[in-house]
């Protein structure tokens, strides 16, 4: 149990990846992120993050590019309306399962 400022004990949480449950097949689109305008991505380097900022699942790591744990990942869309440099795109489901027929 972490103490604050002034030594008193409180219960203390943070959000993991996960916690609000699988996805299952309910997703209706996905968010894949480009490479060639993520910002990490271009400039090789840790910087933005903004996605993994906001995501209320934690399902995304501060990869270079990030990586989206599909898993886990509701399809919300936060992370495209936040992202700076609009390397986010939300793609239909019905996408990957023709590409995995
Ligand atoms: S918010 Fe956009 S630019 Fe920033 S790290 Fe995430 S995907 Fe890349
Ligand atoms: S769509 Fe929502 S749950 Fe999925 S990675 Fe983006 S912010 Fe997180």
């Amino acid at each position: 149990m972490k103490k604050d400022t002034f030594g008193c004990r409180k219960s203390h949480s943070e959000p993991g990846p996960g916690d609000g449950g699988r996805t299952g097949s309910w997703r209706v689109r996905r968010p894949v992120i480009d490479p060639e305008k993520c910002i990490p991505a271009k400039l090789n380097k840790p910087a933005c993050f903004t996605c993994w900022l906001f995501c209320p699942d934690s399902v995304i790591k501060r990869t270079i590019p990030p990586t989206i744990d599909y898993e886990y990942c509701k399809g919300c869309e936060i992370c495209c309306e936040e992202c700076p440099a609009g390397a986010i795109t939300m793609v239909d489901e019905t996408e990957f399962i023709k590409k995995e027929k």
